[in-house]
């Protein structure tokens, strides 16, 4: 047939990989073929019958095989249709003597792709092998090729169909033309309600104009819509399920031009591709998280954060319109008593109904927050005055006052409310928060529930003893006092026969301080009652330990102010006390300064006769300071006299004329006082004390206040005969 050399186009590569059977049953003629096409660099078989053909076939893979159609037996037409009929992936050419017209042409209906005429021509053989292996790796190769299509088609088919995002395809008059099966479950419409239908159905009212064109994109390439977000109608006949809310889906866009060439190369728009993502649940969940950023997640209120966010946009206001706001900073009072009794649990519970009276008070612009535990700080921009916010203030106080009713609980809380006004108290954020702070500490010291203005709490007082205050407040909430005992001594043997109980406040920063920096704040601002409260509490635990360990009763002398003295029950509240640790009355002893005797309150010396008459004995103390006068001496139910230190230090060697001291101890003596030596440094001091009748001494010459560990130490080491002081002579 065709002379050309087709075989040359045969890559050597295929020419390697290309198997032929060749069947006849002239062996020469075979023989002769075979030779000629190994030459050319194929693999050859042969077969001398149909039979023999037939089992090859069935076992090796051949890409061809030359076929004589005249054979004894199972002829090559026969071959022909068992190739068929087994789908046996190989061409065929008839080489054939045969010149029949007809039975070629039967051949080659069955499958045969070419024919040679036998005697054969080796060129023509071979550019006839050539064309057809040629054909059968061209037509196998692009049978491939449309199997890989058809799968990645169908892979592609699949992702758009499965994709949860709505895809949809719209021609250049914006009919929809494809939308994926998603857009059912997304806006409740069928698909094929969809194609045909123009876009603009799906776009929702509440978009901006250019959202038409977003969805239309025409733009191609890098302009086109990227990430726009738009709201698409649900069908309005579908009914509304959760993922179809109100009717809108939020959804993220993106969407494309498409162009085609024509023949003259000019570029035509032909429709748009667009893909739309859902994003209502994103931004449920982003606008869940920037909540809880910004919000006290137990009472919903405003954090910390908001509140900074907020006071910025108040003052920026209050600047710009020279308004006055006030910052409030509340606390609830004894909160931590719920918690520590009723668990934390319904503490949170409490805090939650709190929350609510107070917002219950509040103004719609006014700014509630949760400042971590039961603290609060309320914002209240564009106040008009003073007045209306003390009412407001007031208006709180009395609506945490009503019984709070938690699970069976019925529950009396109050609350402690500071207020820092703009611009007076304070120009930044830090300073008013500062002020209000201070002053809601101010609040607390003087007996909780209520509120009160920094400026007010500054009346008379420097800023120094507002700011001791709330430490000390604080000091007594984060225990850090210390009770430390200083030995009174009987002179003579040296033995120790009492312990004064003295403070000492032990400050994170400052260090150890002494009473006389903040007593007298403490007294003024009388926060020395709870501050009383807890040394004696600390003492009586302090005295429960000692007696475990052995150590022999003492007298204890338990410094008072009479600022304690002139509360009500103050008695009683003392006397319970040491009932609840099983102490008794008599160990103890009261020094109260002759100052706080000179008030002369009724309450005083009320509360000082029954103390007596519980056991409790009763000493002046720094005596010899104030009046020293005989007269209340004699009205008032004491028992011991305490020489004020000051006089002790006074007492010289050689010295001829009598002094203070030896008035005193005229005085006590007359009046059959105990007397007491306070600040005894040396053994002068030591001497003349005692041969003036000095019943105890206490002094730096036996030793300073030590702690209740160091004290406890010296106490359970001392002899049998009882602690006692050996001095050098
Ligand atoms: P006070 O009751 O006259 O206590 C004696 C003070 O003299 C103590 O000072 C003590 O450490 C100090 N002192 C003792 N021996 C000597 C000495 O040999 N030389 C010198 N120079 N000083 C000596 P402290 O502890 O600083 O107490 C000062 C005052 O604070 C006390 O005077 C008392 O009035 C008051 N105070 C202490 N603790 C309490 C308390 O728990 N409640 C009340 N209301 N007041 C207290
Ligand atoms: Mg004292
Ligand atoms: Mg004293």
């Amino acid at each position: 047939m065709q002379a050309t050399n087709i075989a040359g186009a045969l890559t050597p590569d295929k020419i390697k990989r290309s198997q032929i059977l060749l069947v006849d049953d002239q062996r020469a003629l075979l023989e002769s073929m075979q030779a000629l096409l190994r030459i050319s660099g194929y693999s050859v078989e042969m077969a001398t019958s149909g039979a023999q053909a037939l089992e090859a076939l069935q076992q090796g893979r051949f890409n061809l095989v030359l076929l004589d159609l005249q054979m004894p037996g199972v002829d090559g037409h026969e071959v022909l249709r068992f190739i068929k009929k087994h789908e046996i992936d190989t061409e065929v050419i008839v080489v054939s003597g045969e010149s029949s017209f007809f039975s070629v042409k039967s051949a080659m209906r069955n499958g045969a792709y070419d024919f040679i005429r036998k005697p054969y021509d080796p060129e023509e053989l071979l550019a006839t092998v050539g064309k057809t292996l040629e054909y059968y790796w061209q037509s196998r190769q692009l049978k491939q090729t449309e199997q890989t299509l058809l799968h990645s088609e169908r892979i592609h088919r699949f992702i758009v169909n499965n994709s949860p995002d709505f895809i949809y395809m719209l021609d250049p008059q914006g009919i929809f033309t494809y939308v994926n099966d998603t857009v059912e479950e997304l806006l409740g419409y069928k698909r094929n309600e969809l194609i045909g239908s123009h876009f603009s159905k799906l776009i929702h009212s509440h978009n901006a104009d250019d959202s038409y064109s977003f969805f239309s994109e025409q733009r191609g390439g890098e302009r086109s819509t990227n990430n726009a977000e738009i709201r698409l109608q649900v069908n309005p006949a579908s009914p509304p399920t959760e993922c179809l809310d109100n009717y809108e889906v939020l959804v993220e866009l993106n969407a494309i031009g498409i162009y085609e060439d024509d023949e003259s190369g000019e570029r035509t728009y032909v429709g748009t591709l667009g893909c739309a993502r859902d994003i209502t649940a994103r931004k449920h969940s982003e606008a869940q998280i920037s909540y809880q950023a910004y919000h006290d997640m137990l009472t919903s209120l405003p954090n910390r954060l908001l509140f900074n966010d907020r006071i910025n946009q108040v003052f920026a206001h209050a600047r710009r319109t020279e308004q006055k706001f006030a910052l409030l900073f509340l606390d609830l009072d004894r909160f931590k008593l719920i918690n520590d009794t009723l668990g934390h649990a319904m503490g949170d519970l409490v805090l939650q109904q709190v929350a609510q009276r107070i917002l219950d008070c509040l103004r719609a612009e006014d700014t509630l927050c949760r400042f971590g535990g039961d603290e609060f700080a309320l914002l209240l921009p564009n106040v008009e005055s003073k007045e209306n916010v003390a009412s407001v203030a007031e208006k709180i106080n009395r609506a945490v006052r009503q019984p709070f009713h938690v699970k069976e609980h019925e529950l009396f809380l109050s609350l402690s409310i500071g207020i820092a006004l703009y611009p007076k108290a304070g120009e930044t954020t830090e300073s008013l928060l500062q002020s209000a702070d201070i002053a809601m500490y101010h609040v607390k010291a003087n007996g909780k529930d209520s509120y009160c203005f920094y400026s007010d709490a500054m009346d008379g007082t420097d800023s120094t003893f507002l700011s001791v205050e709330r430490d000390l407040y604080l000091a007594l909430e984060k225990n850090q006092f210390e009770v430390f005992f200083q030995p009174k001594v009987e002179p003579s043997t040296h033995v120790i026969v009492g312990m004064e109980v003295l403070l000492r406040w032990r400050h994170p920063e400052k260090g150890l301080i002494f009473p006389g920096d903040f007593i007298w704040i403490a007294e003024e601002s009388k926060l020395i009652v709870p501050i009383g409260d807890w040394v004696l509490q600390s003492i009586c635990e302090e005295l429960v330990r000692w007696k475990r360990r052995g150590v022999p009763d003492l007298k204890i002398s338990l410094n008072i102010s009479p600022i304690q003295l002139e509360q009500e029950g103050y008695v009683q509240k003392f006397i319970q006390t040491l009932q609840q640790f099983g102490l008794s009355a008599s160990m103890f002893e009261l020094e109260v300064t002759e100052q706080g005797l000179l008030k002369g309150q009724s309450e005083i010396v009320r509360n000082l006769r029954q103390l007596r008459e519980y056991g409790i004995s009763v000493a002046i103390d720094d005596f010899g300071r104030g009046y020293s006068s005989l007269t209340y001496l004699q009205s008032f139910p004491v028992n011991t006299l305490k020489i004020d230190r000051s006089f002790v230090r006074e007492i010289e060697e050689n010295q001829n004329e009598s002094c203070v001291v030896d008035a005193i101890a005229m005085m006590a003596k007359g009046l059959n006082l105990h007397m007491v030596a306070e600040g005894i440094e040396n053994l002068l001091q030591l001497d003349y004390v005692r041969n003036l009748g000095c019943n105890e001494v206490q002094g730096h010459l036996y030793g300073e206040a030590l702690s209740a560990q160091d004290t406890l130490g010296i106490l359970s080491s001392s002899p049998v005969e009882g602690p006692h002081f050996i001095l050098p002579n």
